[in-house]
C-alpha cells in the first residue's frame, strides 16, 4: 500500500474525527508529540523528536484518583483514559521503548490500568529512519531503523510517498479503513532500496557488558565516570525507557487526589529515606544506578536492555556525557565486588 505525502493531512483529518491523534509537531526550536486537531499540524522531519512518545502512555504528571473522606466513609473516584488513539510518525526506537515499558507496567505482580488501557486502545503508525543520526545506535541494542517492534503499521519513505507495511491486525484494520492504494512494484523496490541504504553508523559493543556489570559494582571506574555529570536529570526525562515515578497526595481537609509524577534516579531526593539516610549519597552512586538499571537490573528482571539507542541523552546532556563512551569504559573496567 502507498500513502502519498501530500495526502497525509487529509488522512490524519479523517482519523481525528474518530481517534485522538498524536503526531510530531514543531514547538519553538524542537519537535515533540502532541495531540493534533488538524492533520496539517503534523511535522515529519528526518530525525527523531526531541521528546519521546512515552508521555502519551505515561504522563509526566497524572491524577490516579480523587478521594473524599466523610463520616459515612471514603469515596474514591478514578478516571481511566480509555479514548481511542493513533500515534502517527513514531520512530522504531520509540515504539520499541514501549514494549520495554510494558514489562514494568504489566507483569506478574502488577498491572497498571492507566498505562495498559492507553496501550490497548492505541494504534501505532511508525516511520522508518532513512538517515539515522550519528548519535543513533539502535542496531547495537536489538533494534533497527525499520524495526517493527511495538508498531502496527510501518511507513517507509520513498521520496514523494510512503510505502505502508502492515505489522499487526490493528494496523491492517486501520489501513483498510484508510483505503490506501496498492503499492506498485516500483514503490516496493524503492522501499527495499531505502531500507538497504539506511545505515546506522554508530555501533556500541555490548558484548560482555552485562557480565562486567554483574561484578564491577565497586570498581574505581565509577569514581571517574560520573565526574562531569551535573545530576540535572535531563537524560532521564528525555529517555523513552526511563520510568521512575513518585506518588503524592494533594489534599485540602478531607478532599484530595493522588498524583503520579515522573521522578529521576539522578536526583538526590529520589532515594532519601524518611529517616534521613540516603543509600545513594553522591552523584557516583546515582550515575552508577542509571547505567546498572538499564544494562543489568532490567536485564536481570526482564531479559532485555532498557535502552533503545535513540541517542537523546547524548544529544541533550548539557556537559556532553556520552553513554556510548561510558559503556566502553565499563566494559574495560575490573571485576570488583568488594568495596
Ligand atoms: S543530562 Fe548529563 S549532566 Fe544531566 S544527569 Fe544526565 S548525564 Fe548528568
Ligand atoms: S539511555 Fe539514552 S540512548 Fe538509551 S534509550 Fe535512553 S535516552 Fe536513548
Amino acid at each position: 500500500m502507498i500513502l502519498s505525502k501530500k495526502d497525509i493531512p487529509s488522512f490524519l483529518d479523517k482519523l481525528i474525527s474518530e481517534y485522538q491523534v498524536f503526531a510530531p509537531v514543531q514547538e519553538g526550536s524542537y519537535t515533540l508529540f502532541k495531540q493534533i486537531s488538524s492533520g496539517a499540524d503534523a511535522v515529519l522531519t528526518d530525525s527523531n523528536t526531541k521528546l519521546p512518545a512515552k508521555e502519551i502512555f505515561f504522563p509526566q504528571s497524572e491524577k490516579l484518583f480523587s478521594y473524599n473522606v466523610t463520616e459515612e466513609g471514603t469515596k474514591l473516584e478514578a478516571t481511566i483514559d480509555d479514548q481511542k488513539k493513533v500515534v502517527f510518525g513514531v520512530r522504531p526506537c520509540d515504539a520499541k521503548s514501549l514494549t520495554l515499558l510494558d514489562n514494568v507496567f504489566n507483569n506478574d505482580k502488577y498491572q497498571d490500568p492507566y498505562y495498559l488501557t492507553r496501550r490497548t486502545n492505541t494504534i501505532m503508525v511508525g516511520v522508518g529512519c532513512n538517515a539515522p543520526a550519528s548519535t543513533c545506535f539502535c542496531t547495537s541494542v536489538n533494534g533497527g531503523p525499520f524495526d517493527t517492534k511495538g508498531l502496527d503499521l510501518l511507513l517507509v519513505d520513498t521520496g514523494d510517498a510512503y510505502v505502508v507495511e502492515v505489522v499487526s491486525d490493528k494496523g491492517k484494520a486501520l489501513a483498510e479503513q484508510a483505503g490506501f492504494a496498492a503499492a506498485s512494484d516500483a514503490d516496493k523496490t524503492a522501499a527495499s532500496k531505502a531500507k538497504e541504504e539506511a545505515k546506522v553508523t554508530c555501533q556500541v559493543n555490548t558484548d560482555g557488558l552485562k557480565d562486567k556489570l554483574d561484578v564491577n559494582f565497586y570498581d574505581p571506574i565509577w569514581d571517574k565516570i560520573h565526574e562531569k555529570c551535573l545530576g540535572c536529570g535531563a537524560c532521564t526525562y528525555l529517555c523513552p525507557t526511563c520510568h521512575c515515578f513518585d506518588i503524592v497526595d494533594d489534599a485540602v481537609d478531607c478532599n484530595g487526589c493522588r498524583v503520579r509524577n515522573w521522578d529521576s534516579c539522578a536526583f538526590p531526593l529520589f532515594t532519601l529515606h524518611g529517616s534521613g539516610h540516603n543509600p545513594r549519597t553522591s552523584n557516583k552512586e546515582r550515575y552508577r544506578n542509571r547505567i546498572m538499571h538499564k544494562f543489568k537490573y532490567f536485564v536481570d528482571n526482564f531479559g532485555e536492555i532498557a535502552c533503545v539507542g535513540c541517542g537523546r541523552c547524548i544529544k541533550n546532556c548539557p556537559v556532553n556525557m556520552d553513554i556510548r563512551v561510558v559503556l566502553e569504559d565499563v566494559r574495560g573496567s575490573e571485576a570488583r565486588l568488594d568495596s
